[in-house]
């Protein structure tokens, strides 16, 4: 007899039955009946009309537009703002990592950064502009912080400027790296404003005259997301573009750190993307007359992935109810991120080898998980970073300067 695989995932769906939940510690079940029966129409929806909707968009590096109006009717566009759990916001972003990273990214920067700054930081004006269509992901935001020379150091560094005159502000500067920069209607610009050196957040709609965005092509991870690089050629903007809860950097703090613990989840759910993945596959193809999941060594490696996901949901399952009971740090949020991430790097990689040849297939899936989780390594604090910051918490000593 001969057996094969698909990319699909192979003829397993009897194999899969009775098997664990890749929600290893059931967290879901300290949702309430409504929120868990929203997971589940959540995951339901991913898992039948997009995980493998976005290997085509993945592989040409194009973005997945046709996707939006389901994931905005679910409510994923203001999950962060709509009074959810935070324990469902964490299992709602895991989801979504779990079916694609670049989808997740997007959502997640959406919610966390976009939405939520213009939530809390905005004035009401504001709020009545812009949220309602983003909150229903018929518009988007883009979160424009780093620059081409000012990464790791931009708290310090940032040299965008902005210049109130009598009409209004004048923005000078580019940016890099800027999820969905070539997409958004709006975009959130932290500037330095040339008065007092204060960094501030401004409102520039991106059809201002100026504003020229530029696709970052090449990527090996989070091909969907469209990441850009941006020029603020003296853009001009009205006196009340400036966010007014946003008077310096500091302001950015609560919604950075929220956003790191955010990554975390990605972490958690690319990880039971994985696992996942590998499950079936191994149970569908046989090598030497036996499904490789009956190997040793192939069970060491789910074993090994396994810890790995069981740890990282441990950890986010502590962040989530320090954030409940308002004692979240920074350095917590920090080391989430940092240990997360490193742990689903090393879970893709011993993953990706449990493959064989087609661990390096984007149709697969777990090439496409591998190189997305190099990605989220990086943005939110480099693990360098984030580790430095963990460090200053330990011993009280700053290693930034
Ligand atoms: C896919 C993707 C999406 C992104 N989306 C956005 C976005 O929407 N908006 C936005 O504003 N930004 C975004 N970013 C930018 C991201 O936050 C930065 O890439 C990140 O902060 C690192 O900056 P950098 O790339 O300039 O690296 P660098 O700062 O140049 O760092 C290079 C290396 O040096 C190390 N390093 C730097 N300083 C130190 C130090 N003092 N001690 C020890 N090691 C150090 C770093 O850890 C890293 O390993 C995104 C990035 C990526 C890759």
């Amino acid at each position: 007899m001969t057996h094969t695989v698909s990319p699909a995932g192979g003829p397993d769906a009897a194999h899969l039955d009775g098997l664990p939940h890749v929600d290893l510690f059931d967290l879901r079940s300290r949702l309430d009946a409504a929120e868990r029966t929203r997971l589940e129409t959540i995951e339901t929806h991913l898992e039948e009309h997009v995980r493998r909707q976005t290997i085509e968009p993945w592989n040409r590096e194009e973005f997945a537009p046709e996707l939006l109006p389901g994931l905005g009717a679910l409510g994923l566009g203001e999950v962060f703002t709509d009074g959810s759990s935070l324990l469902f916001q964490g299992l709602a972003h895991a989801a979504l990592a779990r079916c694609d990273l670049s989808i997740s990214a997007l959502i997640g920067i959406h919610n966390e950064l976009n939405v939520g700054t213009i939530e809390h930081l905005g004035s009401e004006a504001q709020r009545e502009r812009w949220l309602p269509r983003m909150k229903r992901l018929e518009s988007l935001g883009a979160f424009c912080l780093t620059e081409p020379e000012h990464g790791s150091d931009i708290a310090g560094g940032l040299e965008t400027s902005a210049t109130l005159e009598d009409d209004g502000w004048v923005i000078r500067g580019t940016k890099r790296w800027i999820g969905a920069g070539t997409l958004a209607d709006v975009a959130l610009v932290w500037a330095r404003d040339t008065a007092d050196d204060e960094i501030r957040c401004f409102l520039v709609p991106t059809d201002t005259p100026g504003y020229r965005a530029t696709k970052i092509g090449n990527k090996i991870g989070l091909r969907i997301m469209q990441n850009a690089d941006i020029v603020f050629d003296d853009v001009r903007v009205p006196q009340d573009a400036l966010l007014p809860g946003a008077q310096s950097f500091g302001a950015a703090n609560d919604l950075l750190r929220a956003s790191r613990a955010w990554v975390g989840w990605q972490a958690v759910g690319a990880q039971q993307g994985l696992l996942e993945i590998l499950r079936r596959y191994t149970l569908s193809r046989h090598q030497f007359g036996r499904p490789l999941a009956k190997l040793q060594l192939i069970q060491q490696a789910l074993s090994h992935i396994a810890g790995n996901l069981a740890a990282s949901i441990g950890m986010m399952s502590e962040v989530t109810r320090l954030q409940e009971e308002g004692r979240l740090e920074m350095m917590h949020a920090a080391m989430a991120k940092a240990t997360t991430t490193r742990l689903g790097r090393e879970s893709a990689a011993m993953g990706r080898d449990a493959m064989g040849g087609n661990g390096i297939v984007s149709d697969f899936e777990m090439a496409k998980m591998m190189n997305d989780l190099e990605a989220i390594y990086t943005y939110e604090g480099t693990y360098g970073i984030n580790s430095l910051i963990v460090g200053r918490g330990l011993t009280g000593l700053s290693a930034f300067v």
